[in-house]
């Protein structure tokens, strides 16, 4: 099985310099970090698709560049990791999934809340388990195929979680669509909860940038 691995930046991908400031690794470093990843049975290719940032820089033009990036390769790949920042990884997930409709692949977003190279880091396990979702396969088709967050043992669908804590390892939730699956002892999937797109992939990159959200609250003036 081949696997297309991508780097975008984020608390997973830092390390500290002699000055003790964080800045982001090389994609070889990071991998190093993970040595289990050689005894998974896949081959896994590398892509950065621009230089490691803090998520909260990326804009509707970086996920444009990510979704088409993904639907280039959408044949070479039996599925794809995307390693990402916490703060704006729902965002991402959730406009990937709409650039990307009817790409029945698995694509997983996950991240840290601490960097990689420290000791009690969550971004071995996030980041092999996203990968063994990933490649889950029955009668030779993904289980999963659709976009989707991986975080603290939990599977979430790409456009109904949110990242809700800054300090908890368990950082997202999903209130309003179950779990897609849950990483205990096995990988138990819900499979009711898991969408089947029909029809092929339909690229759409397209975003107006000029909406904004307004939260309405009792009371609030005309
Ligand atoms: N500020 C970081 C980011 O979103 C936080 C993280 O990765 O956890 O890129």
């Amino acid at each position: 099985m081949k696997l297309l691995l991508i780097y975008t930046g984020g608390t997973i991908g830092m390390v500290q310099n002699a000055e003790g400031e964080l800045q982001p690794f090389e994609f070889d470093g990071l991998l190093a970090q993970v040595p289990e990843l050689g005894r998974l049975d896949v081959d896994i290719d590398t892509f950065q698709p621009w230089e490691p940032v803090d998520s909260s820089e990326l804009k509707p033009a970086h996920w444009a560049t990510l979704a088409t990036s993904i639907a280039k390769r959408a044949e070479a790949y039996d599925g794809f990791v995307v390693l990402h920042g916490t703060d704006t990884m729902a965002y991402t997930a959730s406009a990937l999934s709409f650039m990307l409709q009817g790409l029945s692949k698995p694509i997983i977003l996950t991240g840290s809340q601490l960097p990689i190279g420290v000791l009690r880091s969550d971004a071995r396990e996030n980041v092999l388990t996203a990968i063994e979702l990933a490649l889950t396969q029955e009668q030779g088709q993904p289980v999963l195929q659709e976009v989707a967050v991986y975080f603290e043992y939990q599977l979430y669908r790409g456009n109904r979680v949110f990242k809700y804590s800054s300090q908890d390892f368990d950082a997202f939730n999903s209130p309003n669509w179950s779990a897609l699956a849950d990483a205990g002892v096995h990988l138990e999937w819900d499979r009711d909860a898991l969408l089947r797109p029909d029809g092929g992939l339909m690229l759409q990159t397209d975003m107006n940038a000029e909406v904004g959200i307004l939260t309405l609250f009792p009371g609030i003036d005309e």
